[in-house]
């Protein structure tokens, strides 16, 4: 089958040896089965988000012997469309505007009748405003998807059994069914547009991915967990589904993940030690293996 992939790296630091690795899964995957492969740069975040960091990436894309189908899609280009389907949910009668802090949400889950069991909990937001109705939303709220109306959007509960996602990545594959207790347990009543940027990372994702024609989203298993998210999204916003393969990470010699802040792992320091790509991809694949 014809895939069609991307790869959607934040403009915020150089690539690194992971980037590469997750780039070159997807541009293979699209060339092995002559489809497409496209480039979106996710600088939606306009005070991390630089230039000069969009322009590296082409480049090291470049010297990596990638080439991508045009257009480049920008994301900060895009809200117009974010808007409009972030309003569609909210006719949907699906979200609240949420005027809690970073603070009050710590406090509220300080409180002593809510005990902070696993790293998760502790972020998930408590529902605070969910009874605030859109005539008392001001100019510094974020919105959030009521989750516990989603399962009475979709008719009740003998509707998720059919929301499932496919994952071809080694570590989690398989079907993974999304239910409602899940998205409560773990995410809670996500935040669909940050109140800084007027979307968020997920809605903007599932838009993107159903705009461009991905059929396989390749990206790094740190994203797993969201996919939850996101394919309730697209059943929200009947967008196409797409299958997902999350790769393995690539890890420093303690054990950590790769992080952009670190010099020593970028492709440009690994080029300027006298690497070439070959070389380059044979770390990669050792690192995970
Ligand atoms: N922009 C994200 C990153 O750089 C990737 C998002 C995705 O592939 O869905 O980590």
């Amino acid at each position: 089958m014809t895939t069609i992939e991307r790869f959607a790296p934040s403009p915020t630091g150089y690539l690194h040896l992971g980037h590469a690795y997750s780039a070159l899964m997807a541009w293979r995957s699209s060339q092995t089965t002559k489809g497409k492969f496209y480039l979106r740069i996710e600088d939606l975040d306009s005070t991390r988000s630089k230039e000069q960091f969009t322009i590296a990436i082409v480049e090291d894309l470049n010297r990596l012997g990638i080439n991508w189908d045009p257009p480049v899609i920008y994301q900060s280009n895009r809200h117009p469309i974010y808007t409009e389907q972030l309003s569609k949910l909210i006719r949907m009668g699906l979200c609240y505007p949420c005027k809690c802090t970073r603070k009050d949400i710590q406090e509220s889950l300080e409180a002593p009748n809510m005990p902070l069991t696993g790293q998760n909990r502790k972020l998930i937001y408590p529902g605070t405003c969910r009874n605030r109705p859109f005539s008392e939303m001001t100019k510094g709220d974020a919105i959030r998807l009521n989750i516990s109306k989603v399962t009475d959007y979709f008719g009740g509960l003998a509707y998720f059994p059919n929301l499932n996602f496919t994952e071809l990545g080694p570590t989690n594959m398989g079907v993974h069914r999304v239910t409602p207790d899940f998205l409560q347990g773990n995410f809670g009543d996500i935040v669909l547009a940050r109140k800084d940027i007027g979307t968020s990372y997920h809605l903007a994702v599932v838009i993107d991915d159903a705009y461009m024609g991905i059929t396989n989203v390749t990206r790094g298993e740190d994203i797993f967990d969201s996919t939850y998210i996101h394919r309730l999204l697209i059943e929200l916003l009947e967008l196409p589904v797409p299958t997902w393969t999350h790769h393995q990470l690539i890890r420093d010699e303690a054990g950590k993940r790769l992080a952009k802040r670190t010099p020593s792992w970028t492709l440009r320091t690994l080029w300027d030690k006298g690497l070439n790509t070959e070389e380059i991809i044979a770390i990669a694949k050792k690192q995970i293996s």
